[in-house]
Order: structure tokens, then C-alpha cells, then sequence
């Protein structure tokens, strides 16, 4: 199900249509998400692939996403249309795409399968089809999503029941929930939260509602500094945090969630929770097909350089965002960082020189409070120490950096990121070469 389309982006479809693709591309890229299009654009920036049609992005969607806004669409302050444009609008003029979905990569013979029998073959491969959100790990949900006050801002087709929801809540046990799972945007299961308590109690409804958050890791925050303002804002609005606690069932016949204590102080059995309004973080993994194709580490991550972002193994396979083994929060942040770091080095290793550009785990997460608040938390995320860009206190909720995530971020993500114009904070941008056409 897509989102209808804004005005303005609608326009721009006409002069971008979907190419036949060829058999054989220099540059092969998985995924027309926030990764592949950043780096698709960033390779039209240079010589090798200036205005030729020699890169391909792979992808089955129709629609692409600014998913960042999707906290504020199930809070009830954006249309799920104003973060939808359509797909040959982002796709850069220099690249071809095959709208197709990769059932398997072949890294030996250079090759890429698709779900519909294609075999496009590649000089160099950037692998970012993002994470998968696994609802069916989750005994009950599948058929409970959308229906009865349950709902999740992390599937397109699902974020505006969140405020439909919250819309006809009449108080009881709002509960929100994120898995132990490593998921996208940390921050995004409580920030919903923040949104929903904040509109119970403009409507009156606070003394009758329990405001209660379960998340199956042991601390609220990855970052301490955030934490700590976290759980302040969670004392003062009187809301519960239970930690440890994973859901695994729904069940939506008796409004019951179930969750599993998962070890710590509190220690292990079954929990089960009566729900008026459930908001499920569903437990994400990487997509089968990469262990498949044997570009995996342990755990099912394409298995990168932490620095470089080349594959382990296979040097011309590339891999950044969501889906890649980067032990970082998982964020568009991050991939703005990541980005122009997989460009240097991808055309570097295009060019036969050594990858001299680095990612040190830089990533964001601006953490919602309210209608007009907002943390915004900026770290390292290897070493989880704040990496602040602004000369003032970011775990203080502030007005200003609400209309910085409101009214600015999107438009740096359209206009710049996904046009190659944008690598992320000051350290990264001499990365953003001007066009080199020598
Ligand atoms: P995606 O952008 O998800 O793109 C992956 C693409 O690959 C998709 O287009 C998909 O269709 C395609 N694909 C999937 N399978 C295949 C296949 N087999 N073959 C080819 N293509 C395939 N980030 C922030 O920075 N700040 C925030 O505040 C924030 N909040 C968020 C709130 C929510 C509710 C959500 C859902 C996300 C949020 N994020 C936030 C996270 C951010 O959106 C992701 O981290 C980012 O989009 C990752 O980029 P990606 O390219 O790796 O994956």
C-alpha cells in the first residue's frame, strides 16, 4: 500500500522514467533506499560515471520514504503523503533502475539475481537493502496490526493507524513496546510514546490512563547522557519503564500482550499486560538473502570494514546503512556519514589507489518529547560518547531542535542527501568532492 503523492514530487516524475537495464554495469546497487540513492548520486559527482548511465540501482518499490517523519505521522503532526515521493523522482539521472527485488548475489562470479530471473552482472557492488521487520516473530501480531488499538509507526501501511488510534484512545494501558532485536532509529519505540501522553493529557484523559513503556534491552538509551534525560522525562510525566521485557505474543482476542522477561534483576518467566492501545516495535534482522549469498558475518549483517565499509572478503562489494555489519545505531544519520566514506573509497578502489577514508560510528537520533520538544541526541556509535554539533546542552529538550527535525531535516534529506550534496557533520564533508570531470 503507498502513500498518495505530494503535489511537487508528482511533477519531477515525468522527467525520470525507469530504464531498460543492461546486462553489465560498472557500479551495481542493491536497495533504492537512503543508502543506495545517497551513493548512486555521489558517483555521478565524478569523472568515471558523470553523465554516463553506468551505475544501477536494483530496487522493487515504487515509492521511497523519508521514514524519519514516521514518528510524526502516528503522532498526528504529518501526512504519510508529505514523506513519500515517487521512486524515479530520487532515482539520479546518471543511474539506471531495475525495479526488481535481488533473491541472491553471487560475489564469486560478480553477479546479481533477481526475484524475477535477471542476472546483472557488476564491476563493483554497493549492497544496502536495509533491514527487515520480522512481525512474525511476534506470536498473534500479524493479525492484530491495524485492528483494535494495534499499531506500529515502522510499516507504511500501519503509521497512520498509530494516531487514528491514539485519536479514539479513552484512557486505560497505553503500551509501547521495543524488542531486544537490533532495530532502526533506537529512539523511535519511545519517542511515539512521548507524542501519545503528551496528547492523552491535552485531552483529559491522563488520570484515567497508564502510560507504560517495555523494551527488551537494559537501558533506556544506548548514550548515558541521553539516558539519564530520558528516565527524567519518564519520572516527571509519570510514565512506567520496564526493562527486559520482550514482547512475544499478542493477543488481540483478550487485549492481553505477552512479554518474556529476558534475564538481569528481574528474572526470567512470562508477563502478561491487558492493552487499551499497543504500539509494537516489531524485532528486526538482516534479510536472508545476504547470508544466502555468502556476504554475512555471524549474525547475518553484509560483513564490512567498521572503517572503510568494503566488504571483508569480496573487495568490490561495498555495504553501508541498515543492512551492513557497521556496529552502529542504525539511523539515516548514519548513513549520511556512512555515505560519502563508501564513495571515497568505492572510486578509490575503482581507481586502483588505497581506501584512505574512514567512518567512525557517527550517528543521530533526534528523540521527540512533545509537540514542541526535543533531545537530540548525536554520538559515536562505537564508542557511545556524545558527538555534539551544537555549542549547547543537546540532552536538554528544546523547542529548537523540534522544528530543526520538523521543518529541516527532511528537506536536507530530499534536496541535498539524496542528490549527493550531503555527507553528514563538519569532519565528513571534505568528503563531498565538488564534480571532477578530469
Ligand atoms: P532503507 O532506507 O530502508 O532502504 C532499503 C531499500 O532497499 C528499500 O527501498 C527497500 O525497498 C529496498 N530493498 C529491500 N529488499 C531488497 C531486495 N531484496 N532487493 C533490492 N532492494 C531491496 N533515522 C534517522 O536518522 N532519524 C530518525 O529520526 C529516524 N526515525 C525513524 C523512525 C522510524 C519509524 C523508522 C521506520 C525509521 C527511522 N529512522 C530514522 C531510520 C532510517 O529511516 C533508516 O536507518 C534509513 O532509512 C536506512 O537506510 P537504508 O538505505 O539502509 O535502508
Amino acid at each position: 500500500m503507498h502513500a498518495a503523492i505530494a503535489p511537487a514530487a508528482r511533477r519531477s516524475l515525468a522527467t525520470v522514467s525507469a530504464a531498460a537495464p543492461r546486462q553489465q554495469y560498472r557500479v551495481v546497487v542493491v536497495g533504492g533506499g537512503a543508502a543506495g540513492v545517497t551513493v548512486a548520486a555521489q558517483l555521478g559527482k565524478h569523472a568515471a560515471f558523470f553523465n554516463k548511465k553506468d551505475v544501477l540501482i536494483i530496487e522493487p518499490s515504487d515509492t521511497h520514504y523519508y521514514q524519519p517523519l514516521w514518528t510524526l505521522v502516528g503522532g498526528g503532526l504529518k501526512s504519510l503523503s508529505s514523506t513519500a515521493r515517487p521512486m524515479a523522482s530520487v532515482i539520479p539521472s546518471h543511474a539506471d533502475w531495475l525495479k526488481a527485488r535481488v533473491s541472491k548475489i553471487e560475489p564469486a562470479a560478480n553477479v546479481v539475481r533477481t526475484d524475477d530471473g535477471k542476472e546483472i552482472a557488476y564491476d563493483f557492488l554497493v549492497v544496502a537493502p536495509g533491514i527487515s521487520i520480522n512481525i512474525d516473530k511476534i506470536e498473534g501480531l500479524k493479525e492484530s496490526l491495524g485492528k483494535d488499538g494495534v499499531s506500529t509507526n515502522y510499516l507504511a501501511a500501519h503509521v497512520e493507524k498509530t494516531f487514528e488510534f491514539i485519536k479514539a484512545f479513552q484512557g486505560g494501558n497505553a503500551i509501547f513496546t521495543q524488542p531486544s532485536t537490533p532495530i532502526k532509529c533506537a529512539g523511535a519505540p519511545q519517542k511515539i510514546m512521548y507524542l501519545a501522553e503528551e496528547h492523552f493529557r491535552d485531552k483529559g484523559l491522563r488520570g484515567q490512563t497508564n502510560v507504560s513503556f517495555y523494551s527488551g534491552i537494559g537501558k533506556i538509551f544506548g548514550v548515558d547522557k541521553y539516558a539519564n534525560s530520558l528516565t527524567e522525562v519518564c519520572k516527571k510525566r509519570d510514565i512506567n519503564v520496564n526493562l527486559l521485557h520482550d514482547l512475544v505474543a499478542v493477543r488481540p482476542d483478550k487485549k492481553q500482550a505477552v512479554f518474556k522477561k529476558v534475564g538481569g534483576d528481574g528474572g526470567s518467566g512470562e508477563v502478561v499486560v491487558a492493552y487499551d492501545f499497543l504500539h509494537v516495535t516489531p524485532p528486526m534482522g538482516p534479510l536472508p538473502f545476504i547470508r544466502e549469498s555468502g556476504l554475512a558475518d555471524e549474525a547475518g549483517w553484509v560483513s564490512v570494514d567498521r572503517a572503510t565499509t568494503q566488504h571483508v572478503a569480496f573487495k568490490n562489494v561495498f555495504s553501508l546503512g541498515d543492512s551492513s555489519s557497521l556496529p552502529t545505531s542504525r539511523t539515516a544519520a548514519a548513513v549520511a556519514a556512512q555515505s560519502g566514506v563508501t564513495t571515497a573509497n568505492l572510486l578509490s578502489a575503482i581507481e586502483g589507489r588505497p581506501l584512505a577514508a574512514a567512518y567512525d560510528g557517527y550517528t543521530s537520533c533526534p528523540l521527540v518529547t512533545g509537540r514542541d520538544k526535543l533531545i537530540l541526541a548525536e554520538f559515536n556509535g562505537y564508542t557511545l560518547q556524545p558527538r555534539e554539533t551544537f555549542h549547547f546542552d543537546q540532552s536538554v529538550e528544546r523547542p529548537s531542535m523540534y522544528r530543526l527535525k520538523a521543518d529541516m531535516l527532511d528537506k536536507i534529506y530530499w534536496e541535498l542527501m539524496l542528490k549527493g550534496n550531503w555527507v553528514g557533520p563538519a569532519p565528513f564533508r571534505p568528503l563531498l568532492n565538488p564534480l571532477d570531470r578530469n
